[in-house]
């Protein structure tokens, strides 16, 4: 029988959830629904020292954010429960005695500045079968002296007991099988007296075994703790259950070698979290993805992108069809460096297929902070305003650089285009083009007028391209933006003809002629 897929993500709630780390959650999640399993969110917050308020609440909030749904966790609930592992404490405890009893772990009273000091005077010290008796732990003293010790409330963790000499295998379905020493491990501490609390190692694969995962997906910094996972398993007799491991590859530095930081963000000017954060202690704002104007579907389809691939070359994918393309053999051993510059053209690529009324939407609070009552112009109007700019935008908030006009006549006109454009015939020339659009009564239909319009030019014999520009300057304030009709046609004739009036009365000759 195959066993029912079930994938954690388990993030520590120790600051804003890092991009990478969102990456690893979307392939747990997209393995998960692929293969019809469970998705978990686990809470791993048994560092009390490293615990930060609202980190929490941030993981959630970004995760619905991306469409990552969750099938258990503290939120949704769940048979496995409880899913933060600060209430597992029992669990916890009672997993520390059955390796106590077993003999696979032992009570160690060393205290920080023991240990430092046994590193100071012995070079590469590590805590393990070969000085583990030259300790102060319970292989070392009699029963009767540790239990006084205990009695006495000396503070002290567990260690497990780790055997010298043998080969550890971890079996990972992308990098085949790791095969370490036990040797070169040392006896880890996986509980501690002091804040009756597991450490990492310990409470991750207990509830990894309790909760019945049967693929750890993660980042590849935790390679190095997977054969202690591994015989922590064995250490419990559960080597039959053991989950298979996936470590993906590091997410790199768009420039360079090494890890992707949030200092490359800062330093090159984008975000490497979901959504902003500030720190609680420090005040420190990071910058994310949702503030910065990206469309979640576009998030996730490029951070799909980095590390795995379809296997030909396709792009662009939803989350439904993320799902059924995707597969651990496609993803890269290596690790993938953020092209930041492929996440906007994702983004330029979502704004472009999402409908024009979802992006009228997105753009009339932006239209608010501008000063510009939506409501004054109405959602019919907004979303054809968008529809003429779209193409020229990779954010929504670029919407209101390539569109202000049409929410507000211009007040100043681009010297750079006065100088060009705005010759001595031409307020005459805008005179006369005044008198030919009010003739005009489809003044709606675009094509119409630029016959009309064009029609007049030409048997004027004037320049297309100087009268076209002039009037657009008055219209626009620069010699920008998208067809001039089609603008003409949403402003409409009365504040068309009000615009090249007002460039009339305020656009002056340039100085030197
Ligand atoms: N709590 C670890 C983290 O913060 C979990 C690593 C794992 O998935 O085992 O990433």
């Amino acid at each position: 029988m195959t066993r029912r897929v079930r994938v954690r993500f388990a993030p520590s709630p120790t600051g804003p959830l890092h991009i990478g780390g969102v990456r690893t959650a979307l392939y747990n999640y997209l393995f998960a629904r692929q293969h019809g399993g469970d998705m978990i969110l686990r809470i791993e917050d048994t560092d009390s020292m490293r615990f930060v308020p609202g980190a929490e609440d941030y993981i959630n909030e970004a995760l619905a954010w991306l469409g990552i749904g969750i099938d258990e966790g503290v939120r949704e609930g769940g048979n496995y429960g409880p899913y933060k592992q600060s209430e597992r404490r029992d669990i916890y405890r009672e997993h520390v005695h059955m390796l106590l009893d077993a003999g696979k772990a032992y009570i160690a009273f060393d205290t920080p500045q023991e240990l430092e000091a046994k590193r100071a005077a012995v070079q590469n010290f590590q805590y393990d079968a070969s000085t583990r008796l030259e300790m102060r732990n319970s292989l070392a003293m009699s029963p009767q002296e540790v239990q006084a010790l205990i009695d006495q409330g000396t503070p002290y963790v567990v260690r497990f007991k780790i055997e010298p000499g043998r080969d550890v295998t971890v079996h990972d379905l992308l990098r085949g099988d790791v095969t370490i020493n036990s040797s070169i491990l040392d006896d880890k501490v996986l509980y501690k007296s002091a804040d009756d609390l597991p450490t990492y190692h310990l409470a991750n694969i207990v509830d990894d075994h309790l909760m019945e995962v049967s693929h750890v997906i993660r980042g590849e910094e935790w390679l190095p703790s997977s054969p202690l996972h591994v015989l922590l398993y064995e250490a419990f007799g559960w080597a039959d259950t053991m989950p298979e491991f996936v470590h993906l590859p590091l997410l790199l530095k768009p420039d360079g070698k090494g890890k992707l930081s949030k200092r490359d963000g800062d330093r090159l000017g984008f975000p490497v979290f979901p959504l902003d954060w500030t720190d609680p202690k420090t005040g420190d704002r990071s910058s994310g993805y949702r503030e910065a104007g990206y469309l979640p579907q576009a998030v996730i389809n490029f951070l799909a992108l980095l590390g795995w691939n379809p296997g030909d070359d396709r792009e662009i994918f939803s989350m439904q069809e993320l799902i059924e393309a995707f597969s651990i053999e496609h993803c890269s051993r290596k690790g993938a460096k953020f092209d930041f510059e492929k996440g906007k053209w994702f983004n330029h690529e979502y704004l472009m297929a999402a409908p024009d009324a979802q992006l009228a939407e997105l753009f009339k609070p932006i239209l608010t902070q501008q000063g510009v009552d939506p409501d004054k112009f109405g959602d019919d109007y907004i979303t054809r305003v968008v529809a003429l700019v779209k193409n020229r935008i990779n954010f929504v908030r670029d919407l209101w650089d390539n569109a202000a006009f049409f929410f507000q006549a211009p007040t100043t006109y681009a010297e750079k285009d006065v100088r060009k454009r705005w010759k001595p015939d031409t307020p005459a020339v805008m005179q006369q083009l005044v008198e030919v659009l009010q003739g005009i009564d489809r003044f709606d239909d675009p094509q119409h007028c630029e016959e009309v319009v064009l029609g007049w030019i030409d048997e004027q014999g004037l320049h297309r391209g100087n009268v076209m520009n002039a009037f657009r300057l008055t219209v626009v304030g620069e010699c920008k933006g998208p067809h001039m009709f089609d603008i003409t046609s949403l402003l409409g004739k009365e504040e068309t003809i009000a615009r090249i009036k007002r460039g009339l009365n305020s656009i002056s000759l340039p100085a030197d002629e």
